[in-house]
């Protein structure tokens, strides 16, 4: 039987206040008190796994160890079945662009493009299937883990459409629906993608 986190205080391991945010607002209905690595200024560690797997469980791996407390990761991204799976656990890195306007950054637009150039070459009836993917980790000081994974299988469009949601959702239609991901109302959006499939799957098995 999974190990349960109970009621108590969890370690989200991220940086970004954003994400605590949204994460605490899911959990927080349980019992859960959540805490960002970034607030207990734990280190962020290098994402050297080639899976979105690997990713979670050593950033919550990482963040149980040097808080002592039960951490909670997450690595998500969009596998492209043409491009056998690509970016994948490189998603952010394929829009990273290290001087854009002066300033490092990422450009979303240039992402989008990489991806529908190497569709458009392999021709105009190119399988254009892809999915988002969520991958979330939980991880107790001693080392027990578990792990549960979310998708939301789509197809890519071109050109991109939308302006809410944000990374690659203008060019990803959602199975079953016409809009993109940043046409769609952002609760619809949360209704049915992948962070909200693999959060269902852990509040099922911890809190259920
Ligand atoms: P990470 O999980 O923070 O490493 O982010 C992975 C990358 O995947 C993000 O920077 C986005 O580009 C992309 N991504 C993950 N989830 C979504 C989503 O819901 N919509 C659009 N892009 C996403």
């Amino acid at each position: 039987m999974t190990r349960r986190i109970g009621s108590g205080s969890l370690v989200i391991a991220t940086h970004n206040e954003g994400k605590l945010k949204e994460i605490s607002a899911l959990l927080e209905p349980h019992g859960v008190t959540c805490i960002s690595a970034g607030s207990l200024g734990l280190p962020e560690p290098a994402e050297t796994g080639t899976t979105f797997v690997q990713n979670a469980l050593l950033k919550a791996r990482a963040a149980a160890e040097s808080s002592g407390l039960v951490a909670l990761a997450d690595d998500s991204g969009m596998s492209v079945d043409a491009l056998d799976g690509r970016p994948g656990v490189y998603t952010a890195d394929w829009a990273e662009r290290q001087w854009f306007e002066g300033e490092p950054g990422r450009d979303w637009f240039m992402a989008m493009g990489k991806v529908e150039g190497m569709l458009q070459a392999q021709g105009a009836d190119v399988d254009r299937s892809c999915a988002f993917h969520c991958v979330l980790a939980l991880v107790w000081p001693d080392g027990e883990q578990a792990v549960y994974e979310g998708t939301a299988p789509g197809t890519l469009t071109w050109p991109p459409r939308g302006t809410m949601g944000f990374g690659y959702d203008p060019v990803f239609v959602p199975k079953g629906r016409k809009l993109t991901f940043a046409e769609l109302d952002p609760a619809e959006k949360h209704a049915i993608s992948h962070r909200a499939d693999a959060f269902a799957k852990l509040v099922a098995e911890q809190f259920g």
